[in-house]
């Protein structure tokens, strides 16, 4: 079976190392015996949700947040919430992620309206939040990333975090929380790349895929030796900077 990922906005929203999520996906889908490929889905693109077994959404300063809120109004916003409500596994990052929900409000400027999959919904902050990001999930154990956001994102009533904030702000800097979870979407604003540092995560989007393809995971387990000492890396010096 080949893993097809789809890559959204993949030249309009790359930063803080986010294609380091498709590079992982790539590398442990391959590793483990799978074929695997890339499609970037960007700005004028049609988007059909049959295409793709995986999706990534990185994230985007708010100028490429206002041309990639505009080309999801419409046909194309509406699919991408109908394969999110599908359950096609999604992990989108920082803007990525806050064009999940109702929008994002820049500091400056117009509300950037969302393709309300989530209830969520995102203003930008006096402050940005920048650093080392440690979190405590009750899916996936400890996860580690970077942020780098001016955007505060409040969970609606239905909505699960991804996890509980250790090191770092997460969502508003004010709840604890970090990230959303929504059937098989995970929503958070860990850059860094994270995958790259959270293997486990990796796998379960992988095992996500090949479930809804009707392929039992039962593929060859793969050592993450690298992904753990880098995680065990940035773990220890964020918890002894405390940022
Ligand atoms: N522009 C958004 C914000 O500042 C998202 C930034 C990002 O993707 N890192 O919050």
């Amino acid at each position: 079976m080949e893993l097809r990922i789809g890559w959204l906005y993949g030249h309009e929203m790359n930063i803080y190392g986010d294609r380091g999520n498709v590079l992982a996906l790539l590398h442990r889908a391959r590793g483990r015996g799978l074929d695997a490929s890339v499609e970037i889905c960007g700005l004028g693109d049609d988007f059909d949700p049959a295409c793709y077994d995986v999706l990534f959404w990185g994230g985007g300063q708010d100028r490429e947040q206002v041309s990639v809120s505009a080309d999801l109004q419409g046909a194309k916003g509406s699919a991408l919430k109908s394969a999110i409500d599908d359950g096609v596994p999604l992990l989108a990052v920082c803007g990525g992620y806050q064009l999940l929900g109702d929008g994002y409000r820049p500091y400056e400027g117009e509300k950037l309206p969302g393709i309300r999959a989530l209830d969520i919904t995102s203003e930008a902050g006096p402050t940005r939040f920048i650093g080392n990001v440690v979190i405590d999930s009750p899916e996936f154990g400890a996860l580690v990333g970077f942020e780098n956001h001016s955007g505060l994102t409040f969970l609606g009533p239905g909505v699960e975090p991804l996890g509980r904030v250790r090191v770092g702000h997460g969502n508003n800097g004010r709840d604890g929380f970090e990230g959303a979870r929504y059937r098989n979407t995970i929503g958070c604003y860990l850059h860094g790349a994270l995958l790259p540092k959270n293997p486990q995560v990796t796998d379960w989007l992988i095992g996500v895929a090949l479930e809804r393809r009707g392929v039992a995971d039962t593929l060859d387990p793969l050592g993450a030796e690298v992904e753990s000492a880098a995680h065990r890396a940035v773990l220890r010096r964020a918890l002894q900077l405390g940022r």
